[in-house]
């Protein structure tokens, strides 16, 4: 495949990076993950915002500007003759002699980016996943898209060590958010998820899906809630990138409602779904 080497485009195998590299040596770098749709990046402005926002939060200097960058994902999409699939890129701080603090002469970030081809699926888990129940044991700044991942990883694991497909982590009986996604519930035909602050990721599905329950007239409330709120809710779902809205069914052995998808998930994936279509008509 063809990857994005800064402002170049190289094969797979000729993509290699400094072992001095900051992002490599501290996690010192930045992210995103788009979905692709019919070659075209999907929600692109919002992911685009959020890595200038993550740029922002961590001082790094972008190698190029966002028209530039945009221009570059669509051409590394084209080289690769992608249809359905992701597009993951991320810019560390760049390669110097190991120092926690920034570089005092400047230098140049690095950036890769990849595509990943993977078909485009109506549900992709239509009997609900199961999850695991875990201590949020990351940093306070979650909310910055960063290549730290470190707690992500290690809560990733041990839910699927637990025969889980993700982990739902909480902070002293406060849910926040998934491992790789934020995580809504449902009771008595509300919808409830962690607001937006340091402790979770604002993830772009996680908008999306606002803006769709807002169209759709499903009241919201953003704000904070209890592991014991999460396992007496009516439903419970997971909003990212990948999974769009995927309903969870079981939470490690409490089934959530009834142990099946329920109608408001079910109802926030087809309306998905149905912009899906129209973004890849337009
Ligand atoms: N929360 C975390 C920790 C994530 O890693 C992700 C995505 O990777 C999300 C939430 C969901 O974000 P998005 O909807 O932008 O994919």
């Amino acid at each position: 495949s063809v990857i994005l080497y800064n402002d170049s485009f190289l094969m797979r195998e000729q993509g290699k990076v400094d072992m001095e590299d900051r992002g490599y040596q501290f996690g010192d770098g930045i992210y995103e993950a788009l979905r692709v749709y019919n070659g075209k990046m999907f929600l692109l402005d919002l992911h685009m915002k959020r890595l200038e926002r993550s740029a922002r939060e961590l001082r790094l200097d972008l190698p190029y500007d966002t028209p530039h960058l945009v221009d570059r994902l669509k051409t590394l999409i084209q080289k690769n003759e992608m249809n359905d699939g992701y597009v993951y890129f991320q810019v560390t701080r760049g390669a110097i002699a190991r120092k926690h603090r920034f570089p005092e002469k400047k230098i140049d970030c690095v950036l890769t980016g990849s595509v990943e081809a993977t078909p485009r699926d109506e549900d992709l888990h239509p009997d609900g996943i199961k999850v695991s129940l875990l201590d949020d044991i990351r940093w306070l700044r979650c909310d910055i898209k960063t290549l730290n991942l470190l707690g992500n990883v290690l809560a990733n694991q041990e839910a699927y060590e637990k025969g889980a497909d993700d982990a739902i982590l909480h902070r002293g009986g406060i849910v926040t958010e998934g491992t790789t996604c934020n995580v809504f519930m449902v009771k008595d035909g509300t919808l409830i998820t962690h607001l937006a602050d340091h402790f979770i990721l604002n993830g772009i599905t996680r908008l999306f899906v606002l803006g769709l329950a807002e169209q759709l007239g499903i009241p919201v409330e953003e704000r904070t809630f209890t592991t014991e709120e999460l396992l007496n809710a009516d439903e419970v779902f997971i909003t990212s990138t990948g999974v769009r809205v995927c309903p969870v069914t079981k939470i490690d052995e409490h089934p959530v409602g009834d142990g099946r998808p329920g109608p408001v998930s079910q109802q926030l994936l087809d309306a998905f779904n149905r912009a899906i279509v129209k973004f890849i008509a337009e």
